[in-house]
């Protein structure tokens, strides 16, 4: 997709943090961390969010979880870590190019979510 961020950012058109990269996906620092560990993980083929995803998708989502763990212990998180992948309106997601969050640090990242 020639005008979404992130596919920007795997393409290397806009300079990022890079945590990792391979055929699949790329890696990097989020710009506003959460936490002292906030990196994002995104297939580098735009996909749109979680609700667009087809059965030809199956190994890169299957990667972006397996990476998830040696990243966070790779950056300031060895001792667990919060996944996170926001879809939707409802799910609160603002780049509308797929990306799981990994959220740590040397702390609990704590509680899920808030009761409404
Ligand atoms: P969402 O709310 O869509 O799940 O999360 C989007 C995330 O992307 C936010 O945490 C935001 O800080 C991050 N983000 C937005 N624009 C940029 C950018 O240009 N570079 C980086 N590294 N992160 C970004
Ligand atoms: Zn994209």
């Amino acid at each position: 997709m020639s005008d979404c961020l992130f596919c920007k950012i795997a393409a290397g058109e806009i300079p990022s943090k890079k945590a990792y990269e391979d055929e699949l996906v790329y890696a990097f620092h989020d710009i506003h961390p959460l936490r002292p560990t906030h990196v994002l993980v995104i297939p580098k083929r735009h996909i749109a969010s979680l609700a667009q995803v087809t059965a030809d998708d199956e190994p890169v989502l299957g990667r972006l979880l397996a990476v998830a763990a040696r990243l966070a212990a790779e950056n300031g998180s060895p001792d667990g870590f919060r996944s996170i992948i926001n879809t939707g309106r409802v799910g609160g997601q603002e780049v509308a190019h797929l990306h799981l969050h990994i959220l740590g640090g040397p702390e609990p990242v704590g509680p899920m979510v808030k009761k409404i």
